[in-house]
């Protein structure tokens, strides 16, 4: 059961929101509150709601010349797509364009390519995506148009950072509401394509321009500066959409988001006006990228989009720090991050960057898209999910990613992959949540709400957290948590500060140089601490906010202390009365709040002790048992899913000595996997099968739940659940 009181929820809840039905049992579809709910019945299903896999071969400007259109329909085709992307452009047209300064692409020779590209999928049964480019145009257009670009502090124009004969476009510019939508009735005039999307729009960082309209904007990269940037993106964003209803009423725009935390857009915002989200997240991006960023992809959609279409675009070509656009990647690498693309509730999206591939020059990507996506098509049934199971919430803070100043090199992105270590570690079932969709209608599915450093926070989004822990919530919170507000101006004292129990006593402390970061000392039992043993000491963090002292800590710090030279290496002070945690229970509610910045202290040293702290923590935080349990060895992810035939439950197997860093090169099977899966009320399951190893296995009822074993793993597990 949940750790929320539930009779004063449903009093409350239905005071706010009338709609609101709180289910028995983690937010599954009944309760009306499920992350990712597919709404009404199959007639009202929209279209690209059906799709299940998609398939883009990147056009160049060379491949009028190389590429076999039917070739191209033919193997996209044979590996089931629904839907391809066919290329328009913006930078340069592949078909006869009338539009000024949309420049025919150099190997056209007056080709539709375009149009033969359409045509060759729909003759195929495939719905087509018209692929734009805004984002670049040429020195021509420079010329005529000067007000279309981004300028420098200096007025120089901005040009592309690979291609400096091409300048960077304004958004605040006419070039998005003259030439754009242009290009788009044009290819409206004459080409029957199911939606519109736009590539290099808008900018994975925010934009920084020194144009005519942009100085009269808020400073660039500040919170007021955000506010026009999403106004803005909202009006043209209905201005495309409406140019392709103009077409048919089935139709929609979309853009590209990016990938994980770093989207510039309102995520809460554009889910609430998006059809589809286009993850542009197509493989390990860092040297130090963790193996789950589709996982984490998945999450971050399920957060905002209700259930609406998702996809993770899967490069086929080699991702990474140094990419090589036309050559292919391990097979293993391709294969978790399709697999996470599917266990997070995304549908899988094989890219390729056309080039030379017409020639044949490496064609091994063929293969490995083609088997994993016909392997999907075998299992249609158990991707259609109603709602994601899960008792724990990750609020991500995207003020917080987009205008926090880390005093230290620590990037946000290391706080969320830190703490999204630690739950994989304890094998927690979680969602995010998006920090504007804090109602507790939306949060009242969980037990417990972990918030890593969520250090911009306004005040009504603190008196949200305020009660959903007067209603029985569960709270963790890390380091300058709430210390700012939503404009990202430090506050005197925490905005949570009540909730926590907790007083800053100063500004932050970090360790000086080479010295030892603060220790934790042990002051008394607690359950945060099991498994420490033959110690008074643990890690602190590199920074903290130092804190005015509470009754009976659990952990006090010992602040830092000289490591070279040795003979200088003692706390100088061996014992403070500065809690290094502070835990509360108030009801049903329990509170943990650490000072120090844990999480990516615990990153970047690998430290054990630190994450079996955070597991504790969360642990102890979430109460109950969880609603779906998966026991065994090896570091896995797990999604569990109310979905059309049932239920899912997803295990990933991450054990692999590049689970941290490059890529899978193959795979190191797990053993045994015991599953415990509590079912709702009134439900019972019939048959449960394997869809990876693609058999039945025994499985039998245990009071409430159903209890089976997985008996390995290799790459992907997935065990559906059929349910009467
Ligand atoms: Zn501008």
């Amino acid at each position: 059961m949940f750790t929320l009181d539930r009779r004063r929820f449903l009093k409350t809840a239905a005071a706010t929101v009338p709609m609101v039905r709180v289910g028995d049992s983690f937010g599954l579809s009944s309760a009306g509150v499920a992350a990712g709910a597919v709404p009404g019945t199959a007639a009202d299903v929209p279209w690209q709601k059906t799709l299940r896999r998609i398939g883009q071969t990147n056009i160049t400007e060379h491949d009028p010349a190389v590429l076999d259109v039917e070739a191209w329909a033919n193997y996209w085709a044979s590996a089931k797509v629904g839907a391809v992307f066919v290329s328009v452009t913006g930078i340069v047209a592949f078909y006869p364009s009338k539009v000024p300064f949309h420049r025919p692409a150099k190997y056209l020779n007056g080709r539709d390519f375009t149009g033969e590209l359409n045509d060759a999928a729909k003759k195929r049964g495939l719905r087509t995506i018209a692929r734009y480019s805004p984002d670049l145009n040429w020195g021509d257009a420079l010329a005529a148009h000067p007000e279309w670009f981004m300028r420098d502090e200096h007025g120089q124009p901005l040009v592309s950072a690979e291609a400096p004969e091409l300048f960077q476009t304004c958004m605040f510019s006419t070039y998005m509401t003259d030439y754009f939508p242009a290009v788009m009735r044009e290819v409206n005039s004459r080409y029957d394509v199911d939606a519109h999307y736009t590539n290099g729009w808008p900018s994975f960082a925010l934009p920084e321009c020194f144009c005519a309209q942009c100085r009269q904007l808020p400073p660039a990269k500040t919170p007021a500066y955000w506010d026009k940037f999403n106004e803005r993106l909202t009006t043209l964003w209905k201005l495309y959409d409406s140019i392709a209803k103009d077409k048919k009423p089935t139709s929609f725009y979309i853009c590209n988001m990016g990938g994980g935390f770093h989207a510039t857009p309102n995520l809460a915002q554009l889910g609430e006006y998006s059809q589809w989200f286009q993850a542009d997240n197509q493989g390990r991006n860092r040297q130090d990228a963790p193996v789950w960023g589709a996982a984490q992809q998945g999450r971050v959609c399920n957060a905002v989009l209700d259930g609406k279409m998702a996809t993770n675009v899967t490069g086929a070509y080699t991702t990474g720090p140094i990419r090589w656009r036309e050559v292919t990647k391990s097979p293993a690498e391709s294969v978790i991050w399709l697999s996470q693309t599917l266990a997070s509730g995304m549908v899988p999206y094989y890219h390729v960057v056309g080039g030379e591939n017409g020639l044949g020059e490496d064609l091994r990507w063929e293969k490995i898209g083609r088997d994993y996506l016909l392997w999907t098509a075998r299992h249609d049934a158990h991707w259609v999910n109603k709602g994601t199971i899960a008792n724990i919430g990750v609020v991500m803070g995207q003020r917080t990613q987009l205008f926090y100043q880390p005093q230290h090199d620590f990037s946000m992105q290391q706080y969320m992959d830190a703490v999204y270590s630690a739950l994989l570690d304890g094998r927690f079932l979680f969602d995010y949540v998006h920090e504007d969709r804090l109602q507790l209608e939306r949060i009242g599915k969980y037990a417990a709400l972990i918030l890593p450093n969520t250090a911009l926070l306004s005040d009504e989004q603190c008196q949200q957290l305020r009660e959903y822990v007067n209603l029985g919530g569960s709270l963790l919170a890390t380091f300058e948590t709430s210390m700012y507000n939503e404009r990202n101006e430090r506050r005197a004292d925490f905005g949570l500060a009540d909730v926590f129990g907790i007083h800053a006593a100063g500004p932050v402390i970090g360790r000086l140089g080479n010295a030892n970061p603060y220790l934790a000392r042990i002051e008394r039992p607690h359950p945060i601490l099991d498994g420490f043993s033959d110690t008074h000491w643990i890690p602190g963090a590199e920074f903290r906010v130092p804190l005015k002292p509470v009754d009976n800590p659990v952990l006090t710090v010992v602040p830092s202390y000289t490591a070279y030279p040795p003979e200088l290496s003692y706390p100088p002070a061996p014992r403070t009365d500065e809690p290094a945690v502070v835990l509360r229970e108030r009801g049903a509610s329990r509170l943990a709040y650490f000072p120090g910045d844990i999480e990516p202290t615990m990153w970047l040293s690998g430290h054990t002790d630190l994450s079996r702290l955070l597991v504790n923590a969360i642990r102890w935080l979430a109460g109950a048992p969880a609603p779906v349990s998966v026991e065994g060895k090896g570091l896995v992810e797990i999604f569990a899913w109310e979905t059309e035939p049932g239920f899912a439950v997803h295990v990933l197997n991450y054990t692999n000595p590049n689970a941290h860093h490059g890529w899978f090169s193959e795979f190191y099977p797990i053993g045994a996997q015991k599953v415990r899966f509590r079912l709702p009320a009134g439900r019972r399951v019939t048959r449960v099968e394997l869809l990876r190893a693609e058999r039945d296995i025994p499985f039998h009822a245990a009071g409430d739940s159903v209890e089976f074993t997985i008996p390995s793993v290799t790459d992907y597990e997935v065990a559906a659940l059929y349910s009467a």
